[in-house]
């Protein structure tokens, strides 16, 4: 319903939506905090996939429970593999310049993990059948959270998450669906990094992320 809403307003006025909070999204879990630790408490021994037993650390997420904005990556490399948080190499000290630039943090309404929660060998990409392990975890973290909106980062991610195929050119600047929270697809910061020319249009997107979220 909240996303038909959203569509429909991205049509009419373009990506600079204005939302009326009575039509928000669904009222926020008190107990979300308490209900996240215990639910990674109850996962984080996890070997239903053979990532479970090469990994050092389970990325379970990070960030606060009661966030509106949920980011979402495609899964751990070598240093978040180290150190259990998701987004602690270069790609996630840029992700935190641009939170601080439309106003947030991993301590203030932003919320960040990861499809898989383990890391595949030499960052290789996700397989299917991790995913379809994994993605259970994600879904119970938001089903937890009910984040206003998920925001994707990186096509892998992306194609990931909506199991389609497209390069990230045509899944960006949309709304999306994730399993009735809207969904927001942008590059991922590694891509910034590699890329410096794809920052601006990455900036278009906070702007657009930062509307939807402030109104
Ligand atoms: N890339 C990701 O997609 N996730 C991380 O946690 C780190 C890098």
């Amino acid at each position: 319903m909240f996303v038909r809403y959203l569509k429909q307003t991205q049509e009419l006025f373009g990506n600079e939506l204005y939302l009326n909070k009575m039509t928000n999204s669904p009222p926020k879990n008190k107990n979300a905090k308490t209900e996240l630790e215990k639910f990674c408490q109850d996962i984080s021994d996890c070997q239903k996939c053979e990532l479970g037993a090469a990994r050092n650390k389970f990325v379970f997420g990070t960030g606060d429970p009661f966030a509106n904005l949920m980011l979402v990556g495609e899964a751990p490399g070598a240093e978040e593999d180290r150190l259990g948080e998701p987004f602690v190499g270069r790609a996630g000290k840029l992700l935190d310049k641009i939170l601080i630039a439309i106003d947030r943090s991993r301590a203030k309404d932003v919320y960040i993990c990861n499809v898989l929660k383990c890391r595949p060998p030499n960052n290789r990409d996700p397989l299917s059948s991790e995913v379809e392990q994994c993605e259970p975890y994600l879904l119970k973290q938001i089903d937890i959270m009910r984040p206003k909106l998920i925001v994707a980062l990186g096509r892998v991610a992306g194609k990931t998450l909506l199991k389609i195929e497209q390069p990230l050119k045509e899944m960006r600047s949309k709304l999306h669906d994730y399993f009735g929270t809207p969904l927001i697809i942008t590059y991922h910061p590694a891509a910034l990094l590699r890329n410096p020319g794809l920052k601006p249009a990455a900036w278009e997107d906070f702007k657009w992320i930062k509307s939807i979220l402030d109104n």
